[in-house]
């Protein structure tokens, strides 16, 4: 595994690869890496001929007052899983030298980034797409693979490449979960032992308003109301939206009928968690 951060280097690289007649394989992460991580890394490494993986927290994607301090860098451990993995190319690049203080180009994908994360996180998807679109340009790669469980960014950044022109395929993977359905996420770690535990509220919560509505209850009213309710028995959540919403506008949907989103973000302790489940209405 060749560890690479210098930003011509890495462009060179993928220039040389794809000179030689081979696809590049993206999977863009900020590290602390779980089994979800990996899951993107094997898909790329059956795809693709060769792979990439970046690490790099992204600063312009976290408010004032959020976690960019705090957000884990087991870089050691990340790594070793990396190698065990055999990728080609761990991309590495340094803060400053993807947003130097004179940074002042973005991209924002209009509408999409204002619905259900981008209400309590303005800025986030703003800066996502500004550095998906820059890494884009510096790994050049064939396919890239993001997870399901952050749904509202894949469908954004597939509506950048598509409004932009990027001749790259994203390629989406489900969400991997641990043992009690609890979404493999790296903020997972802020969770004391009884946070943990209360954490499993909101799988729970999905897959309640997946059996209403899959069998067939038409009052999303009523669906959102047992939904609120059961988050709200757990002490120290603090919920911050669920919707029912259409899978690729993201527009809160008031018929159930068809493919629906179902998605909630929540407060936990430090932890913002996200989760979401795609259901079949009758
Ligand atoms: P992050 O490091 O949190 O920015 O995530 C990097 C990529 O991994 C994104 O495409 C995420 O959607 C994906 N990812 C994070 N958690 C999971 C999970 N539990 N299952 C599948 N993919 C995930």
């Amino acid at each position: 595994m060749r560890i690479i951060k210098d930003l011509e280097e890495m462009q060179m690289y993928s220039f040389k690869t794809r000179c030689r007649g081979k696809t590049i394989g993206f999977v863009p992460t900020m590290g602390c890496l779980h089994e979800g991580h990996l899951s993107l890394v094997e898909a790329a490494k059956k795809k693709a001929d060769v792979v990439v993986v970046s690490i790099f927290v992204n600063p312009i994607q976290f408010g004032p007052s959020e976690d960019y301090k705090e957000y884990p860098r087991p870089l050691a451990t990340d790594k070793g899983l990396l190698e065990h993995f055999d990728i080609d190319v761990l991309f590495l690049p340094e803060a400053n030298k993807i947003t130097p203080d004179n940074f002042s180009s973005y991209i924002e994908v209009d509408k999409l980034s204002k619905k259900m994360c981008g209400r309590a996180r303005p800025a986030y998807f703003r800066g996502v797409t500004t550095i998906v679109a820059k890494f884009f340009n510096i790994v050049c790669p064939d396919f890239t693979f993001f997870g399901e469980k952050d749904y509202q960014q894949q469908i954004i950044i597939k509506k950048m490449v598509k409004d932009l022109g990027f001749a790259i395929k994203i390629i989406t993977l489900p969400t991997v979960r641990e043992f009690d359905g609890l979404a493999m996420s790296s903020r997972n770690q802020y969770l004391s032992v009884k946070e943990r535990e209360q954490a499993i509220i909101l799988y729970k919560a999905l897959c309640l308003a997946r059996q209403e509505i899959e069998s067939g209850e038409k009052n999303d009213h009523k669906i959102l109301l047992r939904v609120r309710s059961l988050i709200g028995s757990v002490p120290n959540i603090r919920l911050d939206y669920v919707v029912f919403a259409d899978p690729e506008t993201l527009d809160e949907v008031k018929t159930l009928r068809g493919k629906i989103l179902v998605a909630l973000a929540a407060y936990i302790g430090k932890a913002r968690l996200i989760d979401n489940l795609i259901v079949n209405a009758k």
